[in-house]
């Protein structure tokens, strides 16, 4: 909310948000005070200087808190909420006006009793015991005063019982407060630690879910994966007659790379293969690792000469990756085989496809694509 262009609660603080947002129920309560004794100053019971040093003291009282918290001065306050001067400072007002309200000075006490509630999400029974300990002292202060300065208008007994009745009610109001925090307390560690429980459990499912499709060692799909996928493409494919392409990729003379250089460097190949291929790929396409040294590119909405140029694509990629760092000058080549798939052909023949293309390119001489005929052109008419 901005008035003229000013935030009136401070921006991206949530906590000052809600010190805010507490402070603005307490002005609501100070209005409400203020036309108390605005009512009891129209009845005769209180003089215009008086209401008037109320007013001002009340009025510059709440600026100097709004303005504390939102610059966030009160973040370096051990209690940044200020609950205790904004409680103690109103009751401390209330005493003042009492001392001159005569007759009323009782019905504040009903007024004192509301603000204390105030407290009631902030304090401990301590913190409430503390409070009440100040207004009554101050309260007992002011019956003194008042049998000092005015002697001829109080009644002593009267104000002792006043008193007495308002300790007792700040006493259980105390206890019962109390309860009511620590019950809040209680609830809101519980929230949080359920918070925390979930959070944790999402991580745990998502990392679940990730392991049940992704392959290990190079964090692409896995077989089991590729094949329902290739299944629901199958079935795809049989209901509106959208082409796709399967793509096995295979790299050339990789025992070489286990026997020459090891293999863990054998594994940084298969990353690096399976990250540079998947990388080559459009969104809706999938890719994962078939097994060893073997992946599978799945290209979805995609007929055998669009397939030709990815998977031509992707094998210039490869044969151009830096593994300088296991070797200078080590080029890594593969051999991919490609498929289209036929419509009312099962998953199986067009994975068999593709690996018999595989053979013929790794028999012509291997860092090449081969097609897979399109054996029935009846099938791919219907
Ligand atoms: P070709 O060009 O005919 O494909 O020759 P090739 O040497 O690559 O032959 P083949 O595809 O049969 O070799 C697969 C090798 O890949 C055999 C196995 O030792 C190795 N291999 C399979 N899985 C892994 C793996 O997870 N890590 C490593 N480092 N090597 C693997
Ligand atoms: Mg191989
Ligand atoms: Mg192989």
């Amino acid at each position: 909310m901005t008035v003229a262009g000013f935030a009136i609660y401070p921006p991206d603080a949530p906590a000052q948000r809600v010190r805010l947002r507490r402070f603005f129920v307490g002005v609501a309560a100070h209005v409400m005070n203020l036309a108390f004794v605005l009512l009891c100053w129209a009845l005769g019971f209180l003089s215009t200087p008086h209401v008037t040093v109320y007013a001002a003291v009340a009025l510059a009282f709440n600026v100097v808190v709004y303005v504390t918290i939102r610059s966030g001065i009160n973040q370096r306050f051990k209690d940044p909420s200020l609950t205790f001067l904004q409680i103690a400072v109103p009751a401390m007002l209330g005493l003042y006006i009492m001392f001159f309200a005569g007759l009323a000075r009782g019905a504040f006490l009903l007024l004192g009793l509301a603000m204390f509630s105030f407290g009631m999400f902030r304090f401990k029974t301590r913190g409430f015991m503390q409070l009440a300990v100040l207004i009554l002292s101050v309260y007992a202060v002011l019956v003194a005063m008042l049998l000092y300065f005015r002697a001829d208008s109080v009644n002593l007994r009267l104000e002792l019982l006043l008193w007495v009745a308002f300790a007792m009610a700040l006493g259980q109001f105390s206890f019962l407060a109390g309860m009511v925090g620590g019950l809040r307390r209680n609830v809101s560690d519980k929230n949080l630690k359920l918070a925390q429980q979930n959070s944790e459990l999402e991580v745990a499912l998502q990392r679940i879910s990730d392991m049940a499709i992704r392959d290990e060692l190079t964090g692409v799909y896995n077989r089991r994966y590729l094949m329902e996928r290739i299944t629901e493409e199958t079935h795809r494919c049989l209901r509106n007659g959208s082409a796709f392409s399967i793509c096995m990729v295979d790299i050339d003379w990789f025992k070489k790379v286990n026997d020459i250089y090891g293999h863990q460097p054998g594994d940084e190949v298969i990353r690096s293969v399976a990250r540079c291929a998947a990388g080559s790929l459009r969104q809706l396409d999938f890719f994962g690792r078939y097994g060893g040294e073997e992946f599978v590119m799945v290209l979805t909405d995609t007929p055998l000469e669009g397939a030709m140029v990815t998977a031509e694509r992707v094998r210039t990629r490869i044969e151009q990756l830096d593994f300088a760092a296991i070797s200078p000058d080590m080029r890594v080549t593969v051999s991919i085989g490609v498929a289209e798939h036929i419509r009312r052909a099962d998953s199986g023949t067009t994975l068999k496809r593709a690996d018999e293309a595989l053979y013929r390119a790794k028999e012509a001489g291997r860092n090449r694509c081969e097609a897979a005929p399109l054996v029935s052109s009846l099938h791919k008419a219907d």
